[in-house]
């Protein structure tokens, strides 16, 4: 399993959720991982966790909605590792739960800002980092309801802006993999459906059941469900595989 042996990965928020469980697979099939988030106790438990299992890991504290903290931790993995083999662009917001009429601008710029411009911001940063290792491979997060942000869950009517900024990241996925060709970086992107998680909590609690009746599988998916994906993508067994997005819903229908 060790796959991704003396790889350097990149996952933003991944000290809790979907993203540490992408760390903790990248680091069992091999790679050093880095993981992040904003505060430091999460950042602490998730590096004494990943250790005490005898993985790699390096953590710091870093808002990846903040350049200025981008910044600092691209210094880090320069200075440590001297290149950066693969970047997993995890990180989202979702502070409103009313309709798409009446989201205030500061909302909306919120979530475009951390959802889709941090993800653009960051695959911009880490390129000459990659371009040191002579490529690389590059995962984005969006979300099932990227391809449906129409859906419908209990009462509450379509996703809104975390929806469209959702919809923004495949796009953004499908732009970027074209450009980064000729640097033998791949960019590629994870759509998972509904996940247990503290970021999902409010959402099953509004939609368990409407939920569990559009899956083609008969459980909730758990954040482990993301990992195997999101490592496949950044291995040599998907050497031919860009721009492209793999949804792990449990059969929730999707695609344009
Ligand atoms: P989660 O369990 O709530 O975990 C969130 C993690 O992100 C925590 O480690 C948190 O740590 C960190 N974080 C939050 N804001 C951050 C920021 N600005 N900068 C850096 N780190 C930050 O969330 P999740 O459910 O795993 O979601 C992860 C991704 O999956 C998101 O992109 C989400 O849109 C996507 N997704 C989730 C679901 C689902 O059902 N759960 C479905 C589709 C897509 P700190 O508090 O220490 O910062």
């Amino acid at each position: 399993m060790a796959q991704l042996c003396n790889k350097v990965a990149l996952v933003t928020a991944s000290t809790k959720g979907i993203g540490f469980a992408i760390a903790q697979r990248l680091a069992a099939n091999g790679a050093h991982v880095v993981v992040c988030s904003r505060k430091k106790e999460n950042v602490d438990a998730a590096v004494n966790e990943l250790t005490s299992k005898k993985q790699k890991v390096t953590g710091m504290v870093c808002d990846a909605g903040q350049s200025s903290d981008r910044k600092l931790l691209m210094n880090m993995i320069n200075q440590k590792f001297g290149g950066l083999d693969i970047l997993v662009s995890n990180v989202a917001v979702n502070p409103y739960f009313e309709g798409i009429l009446t989201t205030p601008e500061s909302v909306y710029d919120k979530i475009l800002d951390t959802n889709v411009k941090s993800a653009f911001m960051l695959i911009q940063e880490t390129v000459p980092l990659m371009r040191k290792k002579g490529g690389g491979a590059i995962v984005t997060i969006s979300s099932a309801v990227g391809f449906l942000p129409n859906f419908e869950l209990g009462t509450w009517r379509g996703f809104g802006v975390y929806g469209i900024s959702k919809s923004a990241l495949i796009a953004l996925t499908k732009a970027f993999a074209p450009e980064l060709r000729d640097l033998n970086v791949r960019v590629n992107c994870v759509a998972p459906g509904l996940i247990k998680t503290e970021f999902s909590a409010e959402l099953l609690q509004r939609g368990e059941k409407s939920t569990a009746a559009e899956l083609k599988v008969s459980r909730i998916g758990v954040p482990e469900d993301c990992a195997g994906a999101v490592s496949f993508l950044c291995s040599d067994d998907a050497s031919y595989i860009t721009g492209e997005t793999i949804v792990v819903s449990g059969g929730i229908p999707c695609r344009f």
